[in-house]
């Protein structure tokens, strides 16, 4: 069963957007210690660290559900499978979070987002622009 925070998070979002419901409900939520994060794989498991879903507030969650279910209905599992897996969901997560920064979806402040500043100079980006990134400290993020 889905944590109370989490229900919360996936009932404002629907609210909010309302043609994410059956996404939404489509989830499979597997609980997932120590992995910091929300995250989804190919077959629509919701992985969750059970400790992260009690800092982020219920709007930052639902926002960080938002992001997740972007990554399914954007197809990024078959589409990124021939790229270097940390780089490819670095540029997945850059291109859902422009989206959702330009809506005014509130994404959360400190745990899970990092500065990717070579990337950013490469898709000639402002420096320091912040992204959400679903593997926080990867490689690739300085
Ligand atoms: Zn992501």
């Amino acid at each position: 069963m889905l944590p109370q925070t989490l229900q919360a998070a996936r009932l404002r979002l629907v609210k909010s957007h309302p043609y994410l419901s059956s996404a939404a409900w489509a989830l499979r939520p597997v609980e997932k210690p120590g992995l910091e994060t929300l995250a989804v794989d190919m077959y629509w498991r919701l992985y969750y660290d059970p400790v992260v879903i009690t800092r982020w507030t219920v709007e930052e969650l639902a926002g960080v559900l938002y992001h997740e279910i972007m990554h399914l209905l954007r197809d990024h599992a078959s589409r990124m499978q021939n790229f270097d897996r940390n780089a490819a969901n670095i540029a997945a997560d850059a291109e859902i979070n422009d989206d959702l920064i330009a809506e005014g979806v509130k994404l959360p402040e400190a745990a899970g987002r990092c500065y990717c500043s070579g990337l950013h100079r490469a898709a000639g980006w402002p420096s320091g622009r912040r992204i959400l990134c679903c593997a926080p400290g990867a490689a690739v993020c300085a």
